[in-house]
């Protein structure tokens, strides 16, 4: 599963403004069912970064990714 977004409350810091902000969207991920927060950002800093949501978080859960170079030269 992807990165999700989420509304989050209490009082959180800002990863791109460094502003404390209350109930605010992060992004992150359900694991177990519980949804776990990576990035946490303002309404300003979403409207931003929303569109580049795959290059704030761009994990792959894929394990067996394709080896693009020998691991031994
Ligand atoms: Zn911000």
């Amino acid at each position: 599963m992807g990165p999700v977004w989420k509304l989050v409350s209490g009082k959180h810091q800002c990863d791109r403004c460094g502003r404390e902000v209350e109930r605010v969207p992060a992004v992150g991920r359900v694991v177990d069912f519980v949804f776990r927060p990576e990035e946490v950002y303002c309404w300003e800093c979403y409207d931003y970064i929303k569109p580049l949501v795959d290059t704030v978080a761009p994990v792959s859960d894929d394990p067996y990714q394709p080896v693009t170079r020998p691991a031994i030269p």
